[in-house]
């Protein structure tokens, strides 16, 4: 079956430049038109040999109408009134009100929703003529020919998508944001966590832009771009057809997110997939997690559940917390540490690839949930078939996925994943909530690993502000915000020492060392954003054991905590304290820290260390 626009060319192709509807060759009333509509396009070529200038239009009913067509065609493909692709089949309506619809299609819900669509946004809608197909088909002809800038504004849409991704690109944005809505359409992208307002177009600007991207986008969830409802598809890298479009380097893959708004507008949110030679140059396979944020001590966590057998790895975030970035470094070094003599199969929906020696596993390209799903149990079994050593599963989100990550661990394959816990004890009875056995997720050889991380805006070095010079700009609250830090850092460094197990903290804490606490400077500098350039982890990570899982498992999960906290346990180190530990190092703004990671010190830990060491000087 052809599209439309295919059905549009071969029309036009085949004859001159009609203006005016064509009734059927035949002379006898057909009220059913065939269900073929490439027949109907022939029969609207042979018909239109001669253009009269206006015609007589057979109607179910036998009688005749006589219809010129005048005016704008709201539906057309460059018409004010964006309909399905596949409507265009079934009806059209010109700006005088006239709407022609498909004899055989009148109750289509295809026809009436586009009817609403009009009506709602405020066109005339006057009562159906039915017709067959080719006087539709000849409608689009007429549009057509009576727009020659169809062409040229598809062009210039494509052109503005290649451009604007191209500028993002070169700013390091990992989402482009387009709202088109009361007239005009404001163009942000997100860099480094924040919004930054980018452009302004007209709202015609905007709404071609939003139909351009989904035309020139794959697996499209509607097979029209109808953003009255909510649309999904992607742009990939591997661009194969003449009307893909071209991504920029180092861009595997562009996720496309399209919802109405409530006021009438429609709202694009494009993220970009970057591969990891762009995300961290040539050399990225040399990386590891210390140049990620990661601790000199968290390292070593790091390398020794690399080298350890079996077993799952854990890395669990909120979304866009950098975790599959993590996980890639991780199985980068690994596969350079085995020189790439590891079968390394890399499971993700959408693949996202960056790991070099792997073999990544396509999934689905469909967008439609039931689809994906399927293709992705099918993938996981085979992936048991495929003798791997290591496996990557881009998420364990349901009992199905949990089973199929831990009868690989179980075979002795190293499994690594990511999960949706905001902290890294939280793992556990994450398994547990959706439907693990216990005697499987308490066994610290089955789940080895468990981290969780947060990313933390970087602050500029070359504007960045003392926090002396801060309390003296910005006032009393940020005033506030520095008894905390202080606090916090007191309490942190008193209780990883290791001389201080068993003592009271309270009396343990030593005035700390303050002088490289910096904020982020609101102006900014030629270097950087608002104060802040580029983004640092800041992770927590558990290499467990039997100690640890017990306490897990008989819900004592303060105990749990000490244990893998104290320098006489597994001397680990939380989100928080290495969020301190990046103020204290002038890495981090307080503020953000604090926003990213919850505050630094209650108010019993305030007074505890203010007694102590006297108020904030
Ligand atoms: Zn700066």
């Amino acid at each position: 079956m052809l599209s439309f626009s295919e059905l549009l060319d071969k029309t036009r192709k085949a004859k001159g430049k009609p203006t005016v509807a064509t009734p059927p060759p035949s002379k006898k009333v057909a009220p059913a038109p065939p269900k073929d509509p490439l027949k109907n396009g022939a029969n609207a070529q042979q018909a239109s040999a001669e253009i009269p200038k206006a015609e007589k239009v057979q109607l179910e009913d036998e009688r005749t109408l006589v219809l010129l067509f005048r005016g704008k065609v709201l539906t057309a493909p460059n018409g004010v009134l964006k309909i399905p692709d596949e409507a265009r089949n079934l009806c059209a309506l010109f700006e005088s009100g006239l709407w022609l619809v498909s004899a055989s299609h009148r109750r289509s819900p295809l026809v009436t929703s586009v009817a609403q669509a009009a009506k709602r946004q405020g066109f005339k809608v006057d009562e159906p003529r039915y017709v067959t197909p080719n006087i539709i088909i000849q409608a689009y002809v007429y549009a057509d020919r009576n727009n020659d800038s169809a062409h040229y504004d598809m062009n210039a849409a494509r052109r503005r998508i290649v451009a604007t991704l191209d500028k993002a690109v070169q700013m390091g944005a990992n989402d482009v944001h387009i709202e088109s809505v009361n007239g005009r359409a404001v163009v942000q992208f997100r860099i480094d966590g924040s919004l930054r307002q980018q452009d302004v177009w007209t709202q015609t600007e905007g709404d071609q832009f939003l139909a351009a991207v989904y035309s020139h986008s794959r697996g499209q969830s509607g097979s029209t771009a109808n953003f009255q409802e909510p649309q999904a598809a992607m742009l990939t890298s591997d661009a194969r057809g003449k009307d893909e479009i071209t991504l920029p380097k180092g861009v595997i893959s562009v996720r496309c997110q399209w919802v109405p708004l409530s006021n009438g507008g429609a709202y694009l949110d494009m993220r970009l997939s970057y591969d990891s030679a762009h995300l961290w140059g040539e050399n990225f396979i040399m990386a590891d997690v210390d140049s990620l944020g990661f601790s000199q001590e968290q390292l070593r966590v790091v390398q020794s559940l690399r080298a350890a057998p079996g077993g799952l790895r854990i890395f669990s975030g909120p979304v866009n917390q950098g975790k599959t970035t993590t996980l890639r470094v991780v199985l980068n070094r690994r596969m350079a540490e085995t020189e790439m003599r590891l079968n390394c199969l890399v499971i993700e929906d959408p693949p996202e690839g960056g790991v070099v020696g792997a073999r990544q596993i396509g999934c689905s390209a469909s967008v439609k949930d039931d689809q994906r799903e399927k293709t992705f149990v099918e993938i996981m079994r085979c992936a048991l078939r495929l003798d791997p050593d290591i496996v990557m599963l881009g998420e364990v989100r349901d009992l199905q996925t949990a089973q199929f990550a831990f009868r690989l661990a179980l075979t002795g394959r190293q499994v690594y994943t990511t999960g949706h816990v905001y902290s890294a004890l939280a793992t556990p009875k994450r398994l547990r909530d959706i439907g693990v056995e216990p005697y499987i997720v308490y066994d610290h050889n089955l789940v080895r690993g468990m981290a969780c991380q947060r990313l933390l805006r970087s602050l500029c070095p070359h504007c960045r502000i003392s926090w002396n010079d801060a309390i003296r700009d910005f006032g009393p609250g940020t005033r506030e915000l520095v008894r905390r830090v202080r606090a916090g850092l007191a309490i942190m460094e008193a209780s990883r020492k290791k001389a201080n197990v068993g003592r009271p903290i309270k009396e343990c804490v030593v005035e700390p060392d303050m002088s490289h606490v910096y904020f982020a400077n609101p102006e900014g500098c030629s270097e950087c954003y608002r104060g802040r350039a580029g983004r640092t982890v800041a992770a927590e990570i558990i290499e467990t054991d039997a100690k640890l899982m017990s306490l897990l498992q008989d819900n004592r999960e303060d105990e749990a905590a000490a244990y893998w906290l104290s320098p006489a346990g597994l001397n680990g180190i939380t989100m928080l304290q290495r969020g301190l530990e990046k103020v204290r190092a002038g890495e981090v703004s307080p503020d953000d820290a604090e926003f990213e990671l919850g505050i630094f010190a209650r108010d019993r830990e305030l007074q505890d260390v203010e007694e102590r060491l006297g108020p904030l000087p």
